[in-house]
């Protein structure tokens, strides 16, 4: 029988419960203990795939092609696993599948309810994911905040949870935030205690809480959780705010909970060996000369709207002795006039993912720049096809030559809607999503970067290279390093004669790992570590 770790979140948002369900999916993996993990979500989309990355961040793809919420990602780079859709769960998802078993009639007579209908929709997904992966423990993190009105099924399915597979089964983490106040310069508990009454009030009582805290929390104010929270004092864990994410493996292995943790769900762990986290570590932490590299896109004032893409850097960072600095210029800002001076100083530029019109001419002037200059380039899914339109209109001469994704009306539509993606009518998950292969041609920068003949990576988009003009682009030098094995796809174009200029469109930043950056990620680093620019110092963003 699988073992349940429910984490929950309290207080405020943002505090980093996802990586510190992460981290502990990473301390009991490094025990020797299998582990999975499951986000569920109480919003009402089906997935986050249709939502803004202003109401969400990045929408981390699965290899089986489900739009998942960005903590998904922040568990595969912490546990090292791949996850699949099972491993995330939203309201809309649940109601959708209550509502069409009650027009099927599997409810025929009966009146359908939240209790028991769709709570027992929301367990029949978690014993699934405890199923499809036999792991030992099975860690669920419910998105939100104890108290949000759409949370409540969740919180009672976990309530639930503990009865059906047993008290010795179930553990229960609710991380909260203390406030400092600075005018008496404390750490406040009471929200912590509001928000574990609020817990209660659906019966169910934490084992353990995380507190999270910009500053060290003194014993006092642990002992004064522990006593109104009614939790044993070693088990109220401070969690306090580090520069370094990946260090929270490390400061919770160094705390009581994973002893907690064994002894309250009588695991067995066949040994503890973080030493390869903690290599990783120092090895992030030693110093390293700076490497600045510009990332530029349409939503650069939300970083998390990129979040893999940043991860994978500085993971290429690590293994190339570069603390990379990351420049996040708008690519709107682009556009205007003077704007050179955002890219002039950075070694690099990422062009990342992403949709519709806003920002497409500045990221196709920092193509243009990237190309000219020699500056090393990196452009993913949209910032290959964004290359390629760059090099139609300044290369061959194919003046407003685009994607028909921004000009439907285009006399070149070097970038063109795929064709299976032509009766698509929905929006919701119906993008060419997930794993799909791709054969490397031999002695390209790509081949040479993987150093094998085919490779599968993950995928989120409509439009593709259109094949109409791969000859006349091959010929000017612009050449498809890697396509799909039935050679209709374009996957990966690079541009000769150039240091490092390639687009992939696929996203290789999902399948980077701290302890194992992406070959193309390396490849670029390795590249842009060589770039000496003016000044050599980080440009600051102009937004
Ligand atoms: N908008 C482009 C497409 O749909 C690129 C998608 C992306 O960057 N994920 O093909």
């Amino acid at each position: 029988m699988a073992k349940y770790i429910f984490v929950t979140g309290g207080v405020v948002s943002s505090v980093g419960k996802g990586i510190a369900a992460a981290s502990i999916g990473r301390i009991l993996k490094s025990r020797g203990i299998t582990v999975t993990i499951q986000k569920l979500d109480p919003y009402l989309n089906v997935d986050p795939g249709t939502m803004s990355p202003y109401q969400h961040g990045e929408v981390f793809v699965t290899i089986d092609g489900c739009e998942t919420d960005l903590d998904l990602g922040h568990y595969e780079r912490f546990i090292d696993v791949e996850l699949t859709r099972v491993s995330n769960v939203t309201s809309g998802e649940i109601y959708s599948s209550v509502i069409a078993k009650e027009r099927r009639g599997d409810f025929l007579g009966g009146t359908t309810q939240v209790v028991p209908h769709v709570t027992n929709e929301i367990k029949m997904r978690m014993h699934r994911v405890a199923e499809e992966s036999k792991a030992e423990v099975i860690l669920v993190e419910v998105g939100g905040t104890v108290g949000d009105i759409e949370g409540q099924p969740f919180l009672e399915a976990i309530r639930q949870m503990r009865n059906d597979v047993g008290r010795n089964n179930v553990l229960y983490i609710h991380v909260t935030y203390l406030p400092y106040i600075y005018a008496t310069q404390e750490l406040k508990t009471k929200p912590t205690q509001h928000s574990v009454r609020e817990l209660r009030g659906v019966g169910i009582q934490p084992d353990v809480i995380l507190c999270r805290s910009d500053f060290p929390v003194a014993d006092d104010i642990k002992a004064k959780i522990a006593l109104f929270c009614d939790v044993k004092p070693a088990a109220v864990i401070p969690l306090v705010t580090t520069n370094n994410i990946y260090e929270v493996p490390i400061i919770l292995d160094e705390s009581a909970l994973p002893e907690i943790i064994i002894e309250e769900l009588r695991l067995h762990p066949a040994s503890k060996d973080l030493a390869e986290w903690r290599a990783l570590i120092r090895k992030m932490n030693a110093p390293k000369e700076q490497l600045a590299l510009a990332i530029v896109g349409k939503y650069v004032q939300l970083q998390d709207a990129y979040i893999s893409v940043r991860e994978a850097l500085r993971h290429a960072g690590i293994f190339l002795q570069r603390d990379v600095k990351l420049s996040w210029v708008s690519a709107e800002d682009l556009e205007r006039d003077g704007w050179e001076h955002a890219l002039s100083s950075v070694s690099g530029i990422v062009v990342p993912g992403g949709f519709g019109n806003r920002g497409i001419e500045g990221m196709i002037r920092a193509a243009q720049y990237a190309r000219e200059r020699e500056v090393p380039y990196l452009g993913l899914c949209l910032g290959m096809q964004i290359m390629v339109i760059e090099y139609a209109r300044n290369v061959l001469g194919l003046r407003d030559a685009n994607s028909t994704e921004f000009d439907p009306e285009s006399p070149h539509p070097v970038i063109d809607l795929m064709p299976g993606q032509r009766a698509v009518q929905g929006k919701g998950g119906t993008m060419r999503l997930g794993n799909y292969p791709c054969e490397l041609e031999a002695g390209s920068i790509a081949g040479e970067a993987y150093g094998q003949p085919q490779v599968v990576e993950r995928h989120r988009h409509r439009y593709e290279f259109n094949n109409a003009y791969r000859a006349a682009m091959a010929g000017a030098g612009l050449r498809a390093s890697g396509t799909s094995p039935d050679n209709k796809l374009v996957e990966i174009a690079e541009i000769k004669g150039h240091p490092f200029m390639l687009g992939t469109q696929f996203h290789p930043e999902f399948n980077s790992r701290p302890n194992r950056p992406h070959p193309l990620f390396h490849s670029f680093v390795g590249v842009a570590k060589g770039v000496i620019r003016e000044g050599g110092q980080p440009p600051l963003p102009l937004s």
